[in-house]
């Protein structure tokens, strides 16, 4: 009971951040007189504070998930399964950990939940995702059994971002 009213609360602040989403980005201050190169400008994160991540490309052209150490690359394959693979801080796989990952994602109503296994150097979900062009979904992530768990929330849109040419829940360039 508990559970779900949070799945609910999560996936309604996915939906409220995706309606919210803005191309505006609002310059910061000191950085006045940078001039836009078109190439790589507006790399400000919404997240952000101190404006020095950059966003790296994931090796298999995923996702890097960077609130955990280490890094993560989520990728979601051809048939809908999702692969996670771990990444030191220069985006090179390496090998899985034991860190414990879970799921959530899609209608609310009607949430799909993923475990993941081992296989090879990388996880691989249980199942797939849903149907539809943008999946929100919630990853749970521990970096080992007894470690806190970090909750990554994002939406998998399976567009190509006409920016960077990846597809968007990939893109590295914020357009
Ligand atoms: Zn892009």
């Amino acid at each position: 009971m508990i559970r779900k009213t949070w799945i609910h609360i999560l996936l309604g602040s996915i939906v409220l951040s995706w309606a919210g989403c803005s191309r505006e980005h609002v310059a910061q201050g000191e950085d006045h007189g940078h001039v836009h190169t078109g190439e790589e400008g507006e790399n400000a994160h919404e997240h952000e504070t101190d404006g020095t991540e950059k966003i790296t490309p994931g090796p298999n052209g995923g996702r890097i998930i960077t609130s955990v150490t280490p890094n993560i690359e989520f990728l979601v394959r051809d048939d809908r399964s999702v692969q996670l693979t771990f990444v030191d801080e220069h985006a090179k796989p390496i090998e899985a950990t034991d860190a414990v990952v879970s799921l959530v994602g899609g209608d609310r109503s009607d949430p799909t939940e993923l475990t993941f296994a081992v296989e090879e150097n990388t996880l691989v979900s249980s199942g797939v995702l849903p149907e539809g062009e943008v999946v929100g979904v919630i990853l749970t992530i521990q970096a080992g059994p007894e470690a806190a768990a970090v909750i990554e929330r994002f939406n998998v849109d399976f567009a190509t971002c006409s920016g960077c040419q990846l597809v968007e829940y990939a893109c590295i360039c914020n357009h």
